[in-house]
């Protein structure tokens, strides 16, 4: 078994990174800026913003927090996004979700400007990437298709069972993976993985466990731990969990720990790649963010 160091790989691209960004201002050029929008305190979403923010300063991005109660109301958090759009220093921002009950996420998603829709949740860009052209993607199933092309871990023809239908993972991960690889028109070796025979699980799926069993890869995102477990999985399969679940560890100074979706102990034995959680695909995601923003400010400083 070989375990699919995202860590490692995030720093490697962090790296790469790095380097555009210092040629932007060894040419005189500014560099790239991310703005994220925060509502309220959830302390999950918390530590996320602040590990989007130190990953951005790490790679020479800057990076502000616009942090908001959340008491605000929709108006006045659609005026905040529509002084981002205007902003031309801004190249790209994020609304961090989940958002308060009384707001709505749709609406708020499609009033950001598609070209600065770092984290490709907009209609525009998950039409154009359901359509098989460039477009900002996704930052996990934008990951998770680095990290496959990274190991030179193939998809052609391949059956790949996605556990989960989400907006932000599952359902553009299945996209990426059906799709005819569109490698002529991009620099990344990601975008040429493709042609692979999805099949979409969720939770009113009846035969879960024979489906998973004819997979090749299995690319698990429910959010329950050890969802996933040993006799699912068929011999040499490949594993990608991107749950990410706390769980009481009293021992542990912060009182819990984090695990994915699979139960790793079992199934790590019998596939043939499996991502750790942590390490696995979140440093992969934030760092998708960084690449988008990078794109972003491509996209929108072209001349
Ligand atoms: P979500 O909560 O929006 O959706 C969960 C999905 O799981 C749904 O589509 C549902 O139909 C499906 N599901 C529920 N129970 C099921 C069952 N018994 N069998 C099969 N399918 C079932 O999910 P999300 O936002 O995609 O997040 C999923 C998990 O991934 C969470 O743990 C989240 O924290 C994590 N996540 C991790 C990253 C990362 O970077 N590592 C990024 C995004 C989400």
């Amino acid at each position: 078994m070989i375990l699919l160091d995202g860590k490692h790989i995030a720093a490697q691209i962090r790296s790469e990174l790095r380097t555009e960004v210092e040629a932007l201002t060894a040419n005189g050029r500014r560099v790239p800026h991310l703005a994220v929008i925060i509502v309220g305190e959830n302390p999950a979403s918390v530590t996320y913003v602040n590990n989007k923010i130190r990953a951005c300063q790490d790679v020479g991005i800057e990076a502000d927090v616009i942090a908001l109660s959340d008491n605000i109301s929709q108006e006045k958090l659609l005026l905040e996004v529509e002084r981002l759009n205007a902003n031309p220093s801004i190249d790209g921002y994020i609304v961090q979700l989940p958002l308060p009950e009384h707001i709505n996420e749709t609406d708020i998603i499609r009033a950001i400007d598609p070209m600065k829709d770092v984290d490709g949740l907009h209609p525009y860009n998950v039409g154009l990437t359901a359509f098989g052209l460039p477009s900002i993607v996704s930052a996990t199933p934008k990951g998770i298709r680095e990290l496959l092309a990274r190991y030179d871990i193939q998809t052609e023809g391949k059956h790949v069972v996605v556990i989960g239908r989400s907006n932000i993972v599952g359902k553009p991960m299945a996209m990426l993976l059906m799709q005819r690889p569109y490698l002529a028109l991009s620099k990344t070796a990601s975008a040429a993985l493709g042609d692979a025979t999805v099949t979409v699980c969720h939770s009113k799926t009846r035969n879960l466990k024979e489906l998973c069993l004819t997979a090749d890869i299995i690319i698990v995102a429910v959010g329950q731990p050890c969802l996933l477990t040993a006799d699912m999985v068929r011999k040499g399969a490949v594993v990608i969990d991107v749950g990410i679940n706390r769980v009481p560890a009293l021992a542990t100074e912060r009182g819990y720990r984090l695990v994915g979706d699979v139960d790793f102990k079992l199934v790590s034995k019998k596939c043939s790649y499996i991502t750790p959680v942590p390490g696995g695909v979140g440093p992969m995601t934030i760092t998708s963010l960084l690449q988008n923003t990078l794109q972003a400010y491509m996209m929108n400083n072209s001349q």
